[in-house]
């Protein structure tokens, strides 16, 4: 069975939080941590729940989000 990371850019992030908004799964919040522009950075906080549709990636303005599949070994 497959697994995805998904990889959040902190320096790109703006924190508008669309792609919070549009995770089905409901598993991405905004850190704690301010980054270099003074927002809040998206993080994800059950990695292992991620299905991998890839709407928080397509719905990101700033293209701050990358999403890589993994193949479990068997
Ligand atoms: S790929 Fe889908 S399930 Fe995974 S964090 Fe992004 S919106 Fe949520
Ligand atoms: S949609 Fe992009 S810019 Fe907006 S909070 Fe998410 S990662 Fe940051």
């Amino acid at each position: 069975m497959a697994k995805f990371l998904v990889s959040f850019d902190n320096e790109k992030c703006k924190g508008c939080e669309l792609c919070r908004a549009f995770c089905p799964k409901e598993i991405i919040v905004m850190s704690s941590v301010i980054n270099n522009k003074g927002y809040s950075p998206a993080s994800i906080s059950r990695q292992e729940d991620c299905i991998g549709c890839q709407s928080c990636a397509l719905v990101c303005p700033d293209g701050a989000i990358s999403i890589y599949k993994e193949e479990e070994s068997q």
